[in-house]
């Protein structure tokens, strides 16, 4: 690659001037900043550098300002789908490795307490850091080995979602460096349109090196529910019944899961049970079920010293409700621990098959509860019915959650679903090839297109500007304003291919 006297320059005074404890000399650690959980897209930086602290990486940014055409990728965990997170012929920097290990407690008014921690932080590290202060983050992703800067950059969703919004709903204070190098803490009272840009922002206003984040007391256990359904209107008037309630009178946790309905291991009902000394008692599914099923998946949190009868008598009154297939419902108490690393076991599995390592392909839609019933019937029971390999989710989620004034889009309806076709790569049958797999997604799409559905798109990677304008919409306007305050050369967060 050829690369300009200039972007030469400020390499040597990058190496030169800055404490970088790796620079993407060995293979392997280059190769990485090419390579993304997707495993698809792969291209080439001019470097990878791991840089201790946040005063260093203000610097790069401040070099890379002045050169010619020098781009930066904050590279979280690299669990980006479309290589969001890198950067052709540019500099990626390891976020796991600034200002790392920086925890802090901050006490605000009352009993409210944040998290002060840097960006580049595991979800799973500052839940640990946390729950050995009796605390928890309030909003959690399924999965989290996520850093706090990642998802913060997208939204963060989850099984919390419904109550506390996410993730980008639960950040007091985030310290932030622009494209022009400046470090800038910002807030909802503090330089409120850098806070509230880079929220949701896909990286493209600056790197996230800090962030505060909302507590609460945590639980020690929960009771972990699965609960079959055959029907689909019925699951989802349960599943919204249960998240419009008070808080009090639901769970804790609300998703959905879909499967097959046959034996398939990976996709069927071998996969609903919660205990290996649980079975799925097939013969209770009625004859007009069709290929799908459909699970709650809901938690109850309590503390070791509460009583296991008042959870029972709790438990059962909240099921009394619900309109699930008898003797399809399976229950556990886990640690509250082990349940948020749920998805972490799962990994542990998928490994094991060799699948972790495959090219994923995942589409995440965020849809309107009013066109839920129609997707269901063109999507789950006919495109998607022979399983993905993976985990297929759908939850409702209340719009009043979510905080309008960041970079985030939703669609206009009150509650709405946040749909997941999560490829990972474990066995079906007639797998498809990965050309397969993006036509399926593209035949969803269109689904939603011609049926002038109510969706937007989450953590989707689209390949024009005039795509991203329409993604925005109305926010377009905003988000590109923000661009120029606060990246006007655009050279962050090029993976996300908005801005040239
Ligand atoms: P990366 O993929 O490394 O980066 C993502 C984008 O953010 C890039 O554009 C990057 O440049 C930018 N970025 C990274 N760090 C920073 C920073 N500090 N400051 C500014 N920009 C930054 N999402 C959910 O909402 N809910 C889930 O439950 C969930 N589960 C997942 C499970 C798995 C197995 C995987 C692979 C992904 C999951 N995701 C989920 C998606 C996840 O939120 C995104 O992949 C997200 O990008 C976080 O991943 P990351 O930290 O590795 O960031």
């Amino acid at each position: 690659m050829a690369i300009r006297v200039g972007t030469l320059i400020v390499i040597m005074c990058i190496i030169a001037a800055i404490d970088v404890q790796g620079i993407g000399a060995s293979s392997t650690y280059y190769d990485l900043a090419a390579k993304d959980f997707g495993g698809i897209v792969s291209v080439r930086p001019l470097a990878f550098l791991a840089i201790s602290k946040s005063d260093d990486l203000a610097r790069i940014v401040r070099l890379a300002y002045i050169s010619d055409d020098l781009t930066v990728a904050a590279r979280g965990n690299g669990h980006s789908i479309n290589g969001q997170a890198m950067a052709e012929g540019g500099l990626v920097i390891d976020m796991r490795s600034v200002e790392s290990g920086h925890f802090g407690l901050v006490k605000a008014n009352g009993s409210t307490y944040y998290a002060d921690v840097p960006g580049g932080a595991l979800w799973e590290d500052v839940l640990d850091w946390c729950l050995a202060q009796g605390l928890s983050p309030r909003s959690n992703t399924d999965y989290l080995r996520l850093t706090v800067g990642g998802t913060l950059s997208n939204a963060g969703v989850g099984g919390h979602t419904f109550r506390f919004g996410p993730q980008t709903s639960n950040v007091a204070e985030l310290e932030v460096i622009t494209g022009k190098g400046q470090r800038v803490v910002c807030s909802e009272k503090e330089n409120a349109e850098l806070f509230f840009g880079a929220l949701g922002g896909l990286g493209q206003f600056g790197i996230i090196t800090r962030a505060q984040i909302l507590l609460q007391p945590a639980p020690d256990m929960v009771r972990w529910i699965r609960l079959v359904y055959t029907d689909f209107d019925e699951f989802t008037q349960d599943a919204e019944s249960l998240v419009t309630a008070p808080e009090g009178q639901s769970f804790d946790y609300i998703e959905g899961i879909v499967v097959v309905n046959g034996d398939d291991p990976f996709n069927g009902w071998p996969s609903v049970p919660l205990h290996p000394n649980q079975t799925f008692n097939s013969d209770l599914i009625p004859q007009s079920a069709g290929p799908m099923l459909y699970c709650l998946e809901v938690t109850l949190h309590y503390k070791k010293y509460d009583s296991r009868t008042a959870i029972d008598v709790t438990v059962d009154s909240l099921l009394r409700q619900l309109r699930y297939v008898e003797g399809l419902d399976f229950q556990a108490d886990v640690s509250y621990r082990d349940f948020l690393l749920r998805v972490k076991w799962e990994e542990q599995a998928a490994r094991a098959e060799g699948a972790w390592d495959k090219p994923h392909r995942w589409l995440n839609i965020f849809l309107s509860r009013t066109d839920i019933a129609e997707f269901d019937h063109a999507a789950f029971k006919t495109i998607l019915k022979d399983g993905i390999g993976g985990r297929l989710l759908v939850y409702p989620v209340l719009r009043r959650n979510f905080d309008d004034r960041t970079s985030l889009v939703l669609p206009e309806a009150e509650i709405f679903y946040i749909v997941s076709i999560l490829r990972l790569g474990l066995p079906i049958p007639n797998e498809p090839s990965v050309g397969r797999m993006i036509s399926q997604d593209k035949e969803i799409i269109k689904v939603c297109e011609d049926n002038a559905f109510d969706y937007k798109l989450y953590l989707w990677n689209f390949e024009t500007q005039e795509e991203w304008k329409r993604h925005f919409g109305k926010k377009w306007g905003m988000f590109a304003r923000r661009k120029m305050m606060f990246d006007p050369k655009a050279i962050l967060s090029p993976g996300q291919n908005i801005f040239t």
